[in-house]
């Protein structure tokens, strides 16, 4: 424990039964008027970008690595920041203790600006439990929410459970891959034909880099006299910010398929998803677009992040 923890530690034992419950009085008020600040330094954050210019994706892994929050805390602070961007009034609930993380993010789904007064004053000083009922009256459940989670046998630290709705297409097409796949796999495990669809999912859309011979000798072939007459497609492609598909093959397996962003620090992104090509160079400058070397894989929040900074672009960063 820390020497002045210790120290105060030793000091709280003297404090009277009506001091040590005014004080927690007070104590808890700071917490909710503290809470309802650090939400909205949480958007501001997020407006401004500041955690994109420091090289993270989201403002999640930045609260977790800068702050020192777990993913569960981090996750509600931003849900709810969100929410009091969208209601105002949610800062002043919090600060007066009606409301906590745990129930405005039960709630944030279901909160409309039409509905937000009432559903918010309903909700009130109740507990998750009753605010959970409230949400049941007032939005009847469709389907479950999809899940994965790992299993919690403890011979199966490489299984998961996943679950999902899904509609009488989603049936149809797991049917017929099932059949369809009936000889490399007769026992039609569901994982067997998850695994297979999602492996011949990625292998159509992941870029993939050009076999290099192709290429070359694709652009040493001496073009024949009907081919010399330039498609309009192909005359778009010249001169527009088009990036081929080799070109971007090539910049997909140099960045390793996340996203290539370092930070003034030196801290690299390394966001796998909503990734997006971007030029070095800016094309709108005479950039290339068909050299790999002027091409790099961003995320969504750092190319909107470049995009803000060259051309003073409006961008929401999330
Ligand atoms: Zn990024």
């Amino acid at each position: 424990m820390h020497i002045l923890s210790k120290r105060f530690d030793c000091e709280i034992m003297n404090y009277s039964n009506e001091v040590l419950l005014c004080d927690l009085s007070l104590l808890a008020k700071t917490e909710n008027i503290n809470l309802s600040r650090f939400l909205a330094y949480i958007q501001e954050i997020s407006h401004r970008g500041l955690h994109v210019e420091k090289g993270y994706s989201h403002l999640s892994p930045f609260l977790q690595e800068v702050l020192g929050l777990s993913e569960d805390e981090a996750m509600k602070r931003i849900q709810a920041s969100r929410l009091c961007r969208r209601f105002p009034y949610i800062y002043q609930l919090i600060e007066e203790g009606y409301l906590n993380l745990s129930v405005l993010c039960r709630l944030s789904r279901h909160l409309t600006e039409g509905n937000h007064r009432r559903i918010l004053d309903e909700a009130k000083g109740k507990s998750v439990r009753e605010v959970e009922r409230l949400i049941v009256r007032e939005f009847p459940k469709t389907s479950p929410e999809d899940k994965i989670r790992k299993t919690a046998l403890p011979l199966s630290i490489d299984r998961y459970w996943v679950q999902f709705t899904t509609d009488s297409e989603g049936v149809a097409l797991l049917e017929k891959a099932k059949a369809l796949l009936s000889r490399k796999y007769p026992e039609g495990k569901l994982n067997d034909i998850y695994k297979e669809a999602l492996s011949k999912l990625i292998e159509e859309l992941e870029p993939k880099r050009a076999k290099r011979d192709q290429t070359e000798k694709e652009q040493r072939k001496e073009p024949s006299p009907a081919a010399r007459q330039v498609t309009h497609d192909e005359r778009h492609q010249i001169t527009s910010r088009y990036i081929p598909k080799h070109v971007r093959g090539e910049a997909w397996e140099d960045a390793k398929a996340c996203c290539q962003y370092v930070s003034a620090l030196g801290k690299r992104c390394g966001e796998t998803k909503f990734l997006e090509f971007d030029h070095v160079f800016s094309w709108a400058d005479g950039g290339s677009s068909k050299t790999a070397s002027n091409i790099r894989i961003l995320c969504r929040n750092h190319n909107a992040w470049f995009a803000k900074v060259r051309f003073g672009e409006r961008v929401n960063l999330r």
